[in-house]
């Protein structure tokens, strides 16, 4: 039986998977990318219909295109999908669609590594896996699934209208837990949204977009996540144009804020006596990017209007004051839980020495510890800006790179 020959397999045609081939192509490196759906799949079937991006047109793209839409604006999902699309045939990406990468072993007594696929075999002198940095949603075993009540998690959220008649408990509060609250609460549903440790930047402040100030303060490319902020998600919102979240502003809309989501019993859900102070983390988080921003334009002396505004708070809505511990879901109505409480990664696929002994990639910068496996895309791979539209592309220079190297070392005496 013949098998494909490719130098590079790429696994996953999603934006890292576009911006691997891109540099590779760039040296020259033959390759393929393998992408079991469609180009930029996540963006089109695992996402809410009303998504834009969480950052404006003019940062949240890749250097060589731009998008067909006002540079402020926080583009709709859909045409994100079809952004990368159009930046794969710009590029001219071997990309082949409808192809699952079941297998990647390390042939022995000869280099390189046999892919199995959805489509026959293929031996790679080396293999990206472009998988991403949310395969696997995941929801925490708090409510049983007979509770009585419709469980989903955000990636299968799409609508207020998929949800039966009711009330709805979303738990977690990053950009997704959110923005679907807010959806909800606006579409008419009574909502619940359980509130844990969080991150809150300003979108805007003194003129400048929160990217822009990711940008110059040098947190897009920060190595490490700040201590104690490991496990904290981030709450930042396109919708509507774009606004900072303020979870005053959440409750003022009508929506229910209750703690950290604890325990279920006897049709009840239990919440920790946290929400006070997860909102109060929450505002220093919010504060301290201003008081670096203030620095940075003394420092500089930049002409950027002051916004004293920005430090002035609304009052504590009751729900923070006199906090729900407990919710009886029958008698407040609630129908359904949205789970936005992020996603884990599953690289079952991949039977090579990468991972550490509780299953997490070990890595370097993308550089695995099984020489010609290399990792792209996963949160934090070289920096924060790593699982972020931004940062792959530079993270994928890098890798290109390496695999030149090692092509160099491989052809040496040739
Ligand atoms: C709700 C949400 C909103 C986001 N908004 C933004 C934003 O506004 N700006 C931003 O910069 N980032 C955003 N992100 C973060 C990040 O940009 C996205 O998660 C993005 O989809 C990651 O791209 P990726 O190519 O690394 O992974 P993915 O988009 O997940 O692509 C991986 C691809 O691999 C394919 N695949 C997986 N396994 C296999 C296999 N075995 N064989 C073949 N193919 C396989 C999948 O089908 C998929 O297409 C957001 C993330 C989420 C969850």
């Amino acid at each position: 039986m013949d098998i494909e020959e490719v130098e590079v397999v790429v696994v996953g045609g999603g934006q890292a998977g576009v911006a691997m081939s891109e540099h590779l192509g760039s040296a020259g490196v033959p390759h393929l990318v393998l992408e079991r759906g469609r180009i930029a799949e996540k963006w089109r079937s695992g996402r809410w219909d009303s998504l834009v991006a969480n950052g404006p047109a003019w940062h949240d793209r890749f250097p060589g295109l731009e998008f067909d839409i006002d540079r402020e604006a926080f583009v709709p999902k859909e045409r994100v999908a079809d952004y990368f699309e159009a930046y794969a045939r710009l590029i001219g990406a071997p990309v082949r669609c409808g192809v699952e990468v079941t297998s990647v072993q390390k042939n022995h007594g000869a280099p390189g590594f046999r892919v199995e696929t959805s489509q026959g075999a293929i031996d790679a002198r080396f293999v990206v896996a472009a998988t991403g940095p949310f395969q696997v949603p995941v929801i925490p075993p708090i409510v049983p699934a007979d509770a009585g009540v419709t469980q989903l998690h955000s990636a299968g959220y799409r609508n207020p209208e998929q949800l039966p008649a009711g009330g709805v408990l979303v738990v977690g509060a990053g950009s997704s837990g959110v923005q679907i609250a807010a959806e909800l609460e606006q579409s008419g549903r009574r909502v619940y949204l359980s509130v844990g440790p969080h991150d809150r930047p300003p979108r805007r402040y003194r003129g400048r977009d929160n990217v822009w100030w990711l940008g110059v303060l040098g947190e897009w490319d920060a190595a490490t996540p700040p201590k104690g902020a490991e496990h904290v998600t981030i709450a930042v919102s396109g919708a509507d144009g774009g606004h900072t979240v303020d979870f005053r502003d959440l409750a003022g809309q009508g929506i229910i804020l209750l703690g950290s989501t604890t325990s279920f019993r006897d049709g009840s859900v239990r919440f920790a006596a946290d929400l006070r102070d997860n909102i109060a983390a929450g505002d220093a988080n919010y504060l301290s990017v201003l008081d670096e921003a203030d620095a940075y334009i003394a420092l500089n002396g930049l002409n950027l209007p002051e916004e004293p505004d920005a430090r002035v708070f609304g009052p504590e809505p009751a729900c923070v004051t006199s906090p729900v511990l407990e919710l009886d879901l029958a008698a407040a109505g609630v129908t359904s839980i949205i789970w936005a409480t992020g996603y884990a990664t599953d690289f079952g696929w991949l039977k090579v020495d990468a991972f550490d002994p509780s299953g997490r990639p070990r890595h370097q910068r993308g550089v695995s510890s099984e020489p010609g496996v290399y990792f792209l895309g996963l949160p934090w791979l070289s920096r924060r800006g790593s699982s972020f539209i931004w940062g792959v592309w530079h993270d994928a220079k890098y890798i290109a790179d390496q695999i030149v190297i090692q092509r160099g070392y491989a052809a040496h005496g040739d």
